[in-house]
């Protein structure tokens, strides 16, 4: 438990993210419309609502679950659940915060290994080409996804109707944007 007077109804990794993300899992009342409205939700562990839940609880089991979870690595950081919330709590923002705990922690899930190398794969790819603005373009719009729907076919028309809300000039030149993420994955199982 936090030892801040401020956060004492909240365990130390609520009030992180409260402090971090401006997220207080306690106003989560379990709507469900988060992860009613999350792509992804069908690939997590544990889709949106249930981290919410497991955080409120403020047992160190489900905390510790959290951060090793798949969920974390999997969130797209599109920000659905974050529009459909009715309490407006940023949930994209906190997974942002969970990643970075869970790599400081080195707790990362097993399965995520590949979404992690393929991501700092494609990032040293755009550092050493010199595109750095591109480097939040598409390492943030991710090319994680593009891993783990495993299908490019699925992936872009996604970011078409923009879903995955990736910038419009990237998305036309289809053929040299499959170019970088072949090269990059390629890069990745050398
Ligand atoms: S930001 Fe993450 S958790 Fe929220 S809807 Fe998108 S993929 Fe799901
Ligand atoms: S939409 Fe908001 S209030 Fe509803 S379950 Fe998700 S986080 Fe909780």
């Amino acid at each position: 438990m936090s030892s801040d007077n401020h956060h004492s109804a909240l365990t130390e990794l609520g009030a992180e993210l409260l402090e971090q993300s401006d997220v207080k899992v306690t106003r989560c009342y379990q709507c469900g419309k988060c992860t009613a409205g999350c792509p992804l939700a069908g690939e997590m562990d544990y889709p949106p609502s249930l981290v919410m839940r497991m955080l409120q609880t403020g047992r160190p089991e489900l905390e510790e679950k959290v951060l090793r979870s798949f969920t974390i690595w999997v969130c797209l950081t599109c920000e659905m659940c974050f529009a459909r919330c009715p309490m407006s709590i940023d949930i994209p923002k906190m997974m942002d915060q969970l990643r970075q705990k869970s790599l400081l922690e080195k707790k990362t899930n097993r399965k995520a290994k590949e979404i992690i190398a393929f991501h700092k794969s494609f990032l040293d790819s755009i550092r050493y080409t010199g595109r750095l603005y591109e480097i939040g373009l598409l390492a943030d719009y991710k090319t994680r996804t593009l891993k783990i729907l495993d299908d490019m076919d699925l992936a872009l028309p996604m970011m078409k109707r923009g879903k995955l809300g990736i910038f419009p000039e990237m998305i036309k030149d289809r053929s040299g944007m499959a170019s970088i993420f072949r090269k990059t994955n390629k890069k990745h199982k050398d």
